[in-house]
């Protein structure tokens, strides 16, 4: 008897257990109601109900232009639009720069800005560096932007001190703004502040997502493309930055394989158009 009384008193403890759990499981806690709301959004504009409809789109920045770099005939030989961005004051900035808008490309300011890290000697004539004065910082980026015609915009060459320092991207996004111009962050720093001071100014906080060639081989570059086609399919657009340069055929023909093998899937376009849709930003919006 005491036995089977044991064995009862646990079958009803265990069946007690059990419809404990299962209410537990059905009722739908709170906290995780709250959890659900979105998460913070990177771009300001209202998601539209036509932008659904659009194609996942992907503009590839081609960096370094202005030097007569290796691959820059191949990188203008694409078969899609790309944005050319050109470092100033070199032998071939103004050149190039003609070329990108002659073929209907968005070009850029490749602008140097001090790294935390590296030879300053890497960075190229009219650098931005952490240790000038406001006025400075103003006179370089307005110079670099008057050597680059056609440009609709910045991005950062290096940059990863200057990215970080507030007072000094300040002054970048200030030129910018006052010019009609968008500042691109090439993303070299993870504690960048460009996006979050681009958004309290009411820019497009517009970044690169994936490097195409970290590691320089065709095989890579393609292999990068893939990425940048799930990045694009899963969240609507993807922005990509590959380079010119001592391995810029290579890169360039990493580039053209990867845009045999999503053209179907992909919508190749500018950054302005970019920013133009995502952003609702105009460029040169305040320019006579
Ligand atoms: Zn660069």
């Amino acid at each position: 008897m005491k036995t089977n009384n044991k064995r009862i008193k646990h079958i009803l403890l265990y069946s007690i257990a059990a419809a404990l759990i299962t209410i537990t499981a059905l009722v739908p806690s709170a906290p995780q109601a709250v959890s659900a709301a979105p998460a913070e959004d990177t771009h300001s504009a209202q998601p539209q109900a036509e932008n659904t409809k659009q194609p996942s789109r992907v503009a590839i920045i081609v960096d370094d232009f202005g030097n007569d770099m290796r691959g820059t005939d191949e990188m203008f030989k694409l078969p899609v639009k790309i944005t050319v961005a050109v470092m100033p004051f070199l032998r071939s900035s103004e050149q190039d720069a003609r070329r990108a808008h002659e073929l209907g490309y968005d070009v850029l300011v490749h602008l140097p800005m001090e790294p935390r890290q590296g030879k300053p000697e890497w960075l190229g004539p009219g650098a931005v560096l952490t240790s000038m004065t406001d006025a400075e910082v103003r006179k370089r980026v307005e110079a670099a932007l008057d050597n680059v015609p056609y440009a609709i915009g910045i991005n950062n060459h290096m940059g990863s001190k200057v990215t970080g320092d507030e007072r000094v991207m300040g002054i970048v996004l200030g030129v910018c703004k006052e010019r009609g111009l968008f500042f691109v962050d090439s993303h070299t720093n993870y504690r960048s502040v460009a996006g979050r001071m681009a958004r309290e100014l009411g820019m497009p906080p517009v970044e690169n997502h994936i490097f195409l060639d970290d590691v320089h081989s065709a095989s890579h570059v393609a292999k990068q493309m893939k990425l940048v086609q799930e990045r694009a399919l899963s969240q609507r657009y993807c922005v990509t930055i590959g380079h010119v340069g001592i391995q810029g055929k290579e890169t360039a023909a990493g580039i053209r394989s990867g845009i045999a093998g999503m053209k179907d899937n992909v919508e190749f376009v500018g950054i302005s158009e970019l920013v133009r849709d995502e952003w609702k930003w105009n460029s040169r919006l305040t320019l006579p």
